[in-house]
């Protein structure tokens, strides 16, 4: 029901469409991997910084890490229990209790100063290193402490009830990192496992690359700031807030120009302060029927091209440089206005070009295969990304159109969590059929 609504194409019949296929293709049009490649060629890894720990998150080590200590650092206790020599519980159990004085406390943070000799044992907490001479550490429930409380006797001594091997309960120091050891190689993403290996080895800090500063710049006289009604002719600025939300969620630093007009001066304006930043984002003012003002100062401003990508949504794309002082040059992503291509082509596009400069290898989104619960049509042999609600029943995935499939519908971007694929060879992927989907969260619906 949902995908029967495409837009601008939604008054045609859609056997029309289908006889329509592949008639127009537009020679012209780079294929999606050929842009990508192109893209995607002119990017590498940033350079290193060392960071507090915590601003880590989502950055890429830059250097290996190894362990300047044992971890854990002494030998300690897995349990709450009572340290003893291994030796003198041998054969212990409920009908034959070994009894054993107990000389002392050591509790999680310190150090016991006694040794624990044969016939004795020391009370010790989880966390607590094991003391000298004990080699085993008895759990509470293997004694005979619960019924001594009850019976208000005193713990100076124990009843063992256990036979337990040699070094039960007791992790060895060095068990999980010896010191020297290669804990983290550079390459990998910083998570919040990695953030708590970083801390267990007393690091506050982190060698990774640096995080790409993006600058944003919407352009278009139509645009309208946010927060004031609306003026006749206009719409709000979306583009600015979708790209800077997706740079910040897959790792990169926004940094919003606002919005240039159509017009030689106001762009230019805007243009100087892409300075220093790694990376220029626009949107709108590369399709066919736009003011050629965009493009003129683009081209005047850098070296830029305009292609045409093989793909529905989003088929123009600008991609280039803009000159930057001293021969430097920044790279520039010029996408297309309509909100939904604008953020397909940051997914396609821009996405795994800030994963390259942090450092990911995997640019990738991951990919699933599912059912389609409903038809994607192909109309003039473009790759289509279908924006799709997935859900998995029974182990399979299935893709059901998010609404309406208009480049200008955002609702339906933001009711979808993938993008099913429609090959540029096939006039259409049917329901029941098996597509590949790319997925951009993993909601709550999709069980994994
Ligand atoms: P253009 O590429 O300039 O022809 O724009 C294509 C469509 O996208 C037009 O309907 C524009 O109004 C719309 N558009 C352009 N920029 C934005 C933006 N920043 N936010 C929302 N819509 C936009
Ligand atoms: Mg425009």
């Amino acid at each position: 029901m949902q995908s029967h609504s495409h837009g601008a194409h939604s008054g045609h019949g859609h056997v029309q469409h289908e006889e329509h296929a592949h008639r127009h293709v537009d020679e012209d049009m780079l294929s999606v991997e050929e842009a990508y490649q192109r893209v995607i060629s002119c990017f590498s890894p940033l350079g290193a910084e060392t960071v507090p720990l915590m601003e880590s998150l989502g950055r890429v080590l830059a250097v290996d890490v190894h362990s300047p200590l044992d971890l854990p650092p002494l030998a300690n206790s897995a349990m709450d229990g009572y340290a003893v020599r291994r030796d003198d519980i041998g054969g212990a159990g409920a009908n034959a209790p070994r009894k054993l004085d107990v000389i002392g406390l050591v509790a999680a943070g310190q150090v016991s100063s006694q040794e624990v000799t044969s016939g004795t044992a020391i009370r010790i907490m989880t966390g607590a290193p094991v003391p000298h001479g004990a080699d085993t550490v008895v759990p509470f429930e293997e004694t005979d402490e619960v019924q001594r409380r009850k019976a208000g006797q005193s713990l100076d001594q124990i009843n063992i009830q256990a036979d337990l091997p040699m070094g039960a309960n007791v992790r060895p120091s060095g068990e999980d990192v010896s010191s020297g050891e290669l804990v983290l190689t550079a390459g990998t993403p910083i998570r919040a496992a990695e953030i708590g290996v970083l801390a267990s080895l007393g690091l506050d800090a982190a060698e990774v690359r640096r995080s790409p500063v993006v600058a944003i710049l919407a352009t278009g006289d139509e645009l309208f700031p946010a927060g004031r009604p609306l003026e006749p002719g206009k719409i709000y600025d979306s583009n600015s807030f979708s790209v800077a939300a997706a740079v910040l969620a897959c790792g990169g630093t926004p940094r919003l120009l606002g919005v240039a007009r159509d017009n030689l001066e106001d762009l230019q304006g805007k243009l100087e302060q892409t300075a220093g930043s790694d990376l220029v984002i626009t949107s709108a003012g590369v399709s066919k029927g736009d003011y050629d003002i965009v493009k003129d100062v683009l081209t005047q401003r850098g070296e830029m091209n305009f292609w045409s990508v093989r793909m529905r949504p989003a088929k123009p794309l600008a991609f280039g440089h803009l000159d930057g002082p001293g021969g430097s040059a920044i790279p520039l992503l010029g996408l297309p206005g309509n909100p939904v291509s604008a953020m397909v082509a940051f997914e396609m596009f821009a996405r795994p070009a800030i994963r390259t400069m942090l450092g990911y290898r995997r640019l990738a989104r991951p990919k699933v295969q599912g059912v389609l619960t409903a038809p994607i049509f192909n109309y003039d042999g473009r790759r289509v990304y279908a924006r799709v609600e997935v859900t998995r029943t029974d182990g399979i995935y299935y893709a059901s159109p998010a609404g309406p499939q208009g480049s200008n519908i955002l609702t339906s971007m933001s009711r979808a969590n993938g993008l099913a694929i429609c090959p540029e060879d096939l006039p259409k992927k049917d329901a029941g059929e098996t597509v590949d989907i790319i997925m951009l969260d993993w909601n709550e619906e999709v069980e994994v």
